[in-house]
Order: structure tokens, then sequence, then C-alpha cells
């Protein structure tokens, strides 16, 4: 609840008394948002003024803030047993593995059951997957892609490729950063042969700078924090190849982009026709509670079953009841079919707003309900325009939406909202969007 500190009081506590490496400030540093309370898909601030949250950072919201059934659900659970649920039997973490399980895609059509271990961030997911490929394959060194995000413990951060993001350590060992298969300004965008020449990147990586065997690939579907990418067709059945041969896993990181966010699937993978071997997931699977689940084979989680592997809160029961609320809301038709209505709308209304100022919205991104506008100084050089999307963000927030940016130009309106937004909610958000370039770019346009 709001104890009613003023933005100030909370202002000073920040700063005195949290690490100054806790960035709060990141997306609007001249004016940080002090968030009070929040209902579905709204957020609200201290004057109790109403925002559309269409914030990327939490998509660890999903079926809606403070959802009613998971709020329950947790409650439910709180008043039952929280004791540590590796140490002991408990029916929350098996009801919610059981309903991961269910959704494991089958692409390969192969009969081989998978297992779910529950960890408590998507860090801590992202770094398993790769102790556990490592322990499967024998091999060491590992594939990602520039531009992404996995993570900041030691690990996830060497595969992080932003350098916005990493610390001056040796996290990294054996990690190999290939080309992001960037469309819009990567080296061969334009290019109808691109979603190839990027996968043979891949394969030249594994020649030239392994030992040409690797323990895995792993990578997003939609490379998010650095930029809303979403992988081109045709070129993860290639890259994934390579990797195979090589005698890699592969690692689909769905923190951001699985859990029903892309609508016509469960996993953002499954829209690329490639099996993954591991699905790594976290965020908005507890719809706000710290989570983080690898999913995989069990062939491959038993090649660390021989040693003890576990944390006090992985599998938290109240974690869990939260999360299989969660699941079982997202996998009922109505929100399947709510995601995908909402999701054409958004894109019709962006592109509707890129054919009215093409040059300043030089790209419309998205796959479901991950959504971007890539702002451009102009169409041709396609050069990122960060003042402009930075004042955006601000005009776009003064019309009651919130959004934020992405990618290492800043220049990416990012959005991945509650799943639960609405028909008005896209509307708003136009208005606001319209608005703001007219205010900011007024008589130039
Ligand atoms: N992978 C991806 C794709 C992410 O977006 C994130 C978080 N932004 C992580 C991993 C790390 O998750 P966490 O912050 O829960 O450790």
């Amino acid at each position: 609840a709001y104890g009613g500190l003023s933005f100030k009081e909370v202002e000073e506590k920040r700063h005195k008394f949290l690490s100054p490496s806790l960035q709060t400030y990141f997306f609007f540093p001249e004016n940080p948002f002090y968030l009070t309370r929040a209902r579905m898909q709204y957020i609200y601030d201290a004057n109790d003024t109403r925002y559309v949250d269409l914030t990327g950072q939490n998509t660890s919201i999903s079926v809606g803030h403070n959802h009613p059934r998971v709020v329950a659900a947790i409650k439910r659970q709180m008043e039952s047993v929280v004791h540590c649920s590796t140490m002991f039997y408990n029916e929350s973490p098996v009801l919610l593995a059981e309903q991961l399980v269910a959704t494991v895609p089958n692409i390969s059509n192969s009969k081989e059951d998978w297992v779910v271990h529950l960890v408590s961030s998507g860090s801590e997911a992202v770094d398993l997957a790769i102790m556990l490929a490592r322990a499967y394959t024998g091999n060491f060194d590992v594939l990602a892609l520039r531009s992404s995000y996995h993570g900041l413990l030691s690990t996830p951060m060497g595969l992080t490729g932003l350098n916005t993001c990493k610390q001056n350590i040796a996290g990294g060992f054996g990690v190999k950063h290939c080309m992001n298969p960037d469309m819009f300004r990567g080296q061969f965008a334009g290019d109808p042969q691109a979603p190839d020449k990027y996968a043979q990147d891949v394969r030249d990586v594994i020649q030239y700078s392994t030992p040409g065997k690797v323990a895995a690939f792993i990578f997003e579907p939609v490379i998010m924090v650095g930029g809303l990418h979403p992988l081109p067709q045709g070129y993860l059945p290639k890259a994934c190849e390579y990797v195979r041969e090589a005698g890699g896993l592969i690692i689909s990181d769905e923190v951001q982009t699985g859990n029903g966010r892309p609508g016509s699937h469960f996993w953002a993978v499954e829209k690329y026709g490639v099996q993954p071997d591991i699905i790594v997931t976290g965020k908005g699977l507890s719809n706000g509670l710290p989570i983080g689940a690898v999913m995989m084979r069990r062939e491959v989680a038993e090649s660390m079953a021989h040693k003890v592997f576990f944390s006090t809160y992985g599998s938290n029961p109240t974690v869990c009841a939260a999360a299989t609320e969660v699941m079982r809301i997202l996998r009922e038709d109505k929100t399947v079919s709510h995601i995908t209505n909402v999701a054409e709308l958004f894109l019709e209304s962006f592109l509707r707003i890129q054919q009215k100022y093409p040059s300043i919205i030089g790209d419309v991104r998205a796959l479901g309900l991950l959504l971007a506008l890539d702002v451009v100084k102009d169409p041709v050089s396609r050069q990122p325009d960060r003042e402009s999307a930075q004042k955006l963000l601000t005009l776009i927030r003064e019309r009651g939406v919130i959004m934020t940016t992405g990618g290492l130009g800043k220049n990416v309106l990012r959005m991945n909202p509650p799943l639960c937004v609405t028909p008005e909610d896209v509307k708003l958000t136009e208005n606001a969007i319209l608005e703001s370039i007219e205010t900011h770019y007024g008589k130039s346009l």
C-alpha cells in the first residue's frame, strides 16, 4: 500500500540508502515516476493520475497488475504454507511445472519428455541453462547475439551484447558474439539474402573463434532491450543447423518474449519453426513475483543430476501458486484471442502513424504484444534520433501513456503492455503519440 511518503522523501532516501547503480531514472532522468498503485493495465502516480502502462522493463506483468485471480492464489498459498519447497513435497511447484511442460513446442515431433527447473530470476535461469548446456555437451564455447540482453549475473552479463550493461569483469569466458540479424540498420539490411548471410556469420564464428565445437547458441527470438528486433524469418533454421553440426544446444531466452505474449503461439521461438533444446523464461510467468524457469529435455537436466543444485527460493510455493494461476489465465481461449486482436490493432495504429510521418518513424517492428517505433533523423540515413525519442517519451507520458526506449541509440520507443490492454488503450496511445509528434516537431513537419 502507498504509505504516504512524499516524492521528495522517497528521492532523498533512495539516494541516501540505495546503491547508486540501481538506476531507476533511466527513462525519465529529469522527472522520475513515483509509482504508488496499479490495477490491470494502469499505473498511478502520487497524485493518483492514471497512465496506461506500456513499459518494457516490466513484462513481469503479464495478465495485469494485481490481477484478482492471481492475488487470490497468492493469498491462499500464503495462508497455507510458504516453506522451502525444494526440501519438502508441496503441490504448488509440481502444478506449475505440469502447466509449463504442456506448452513445450514439439516442432521436431520427438517423443522426449521435458522437465522444468525453477529459480528466482531470469538471470539465474540463463546462468543455469548455460551450465546445463556445458555439462550436457562437454563443450565450452557459447554463441550469443550482439545487442542481446540475457541478465547481469556474471555469465549472463558475458552473454549480453550491449556495452552499457557490461562491467569490466571476466564474466564472458567462452562467449562469442555473432551479428545481430538486424533487418533495419544491420550490415545486410535490405538484402533479400540477409537471413542467410546473417546465419553464415554464425557458421563463421564457429569456424574462426571456437574449437569447432560449441555448447550452445542462446538468443532472444525478439531482441528486446537491444531495440526490439524480431529475428528475421529464415535465419534461425539455418543458424541452428550450423550450431547443431558443432554439437551445440539451442536455447531460446523467452524471459520477455514468451508466456503467451506472441498471441499466435505461447513461445516466440515457435514462430520460427526451430525446435529449442532449452527454453528460459521468467518475468511475466508469475505476474510480478521473482521467478525464473529452465525448461529442457529430461536428458539435458540429467547431466547435472549427479550433484545437488538448488536454491532457497527456487520453486517457492507462493511464487509458483501465482505462476500456476497466470498459466491458467494465459492458456484460456479468450486470453489468446484477446492478445491477437489487440496486437493487430496496435500494429495497424503504428503503421498509420508511420504512414503519416515517414520521415520520423523509420520502422515499425512487432511480434504479438511486443511493439516498437524506431525514431530516425531521416529515413534515408536511418540515423537514430535519440533526443527526439526521449522528448517524445516525456510528451507521451504527459498524455497519460508510459513507454520506454530501447537500443544502444535509445531511439526506439518500446512497448510490451500488460496483456489485458484494450482497444480504447490503443486509441489513447495513438492519440498521445500523434499529439506528441505534432508538439515536438511543430512547424518543421
Ligand atoms: N533475459 C532477457 C531476455 C531479459 O529481458 C531479462 C531481463 N530484462 C533477463 C534475461 C534477466 O532477467 P532478470 O532481470 O529477472 O534477472
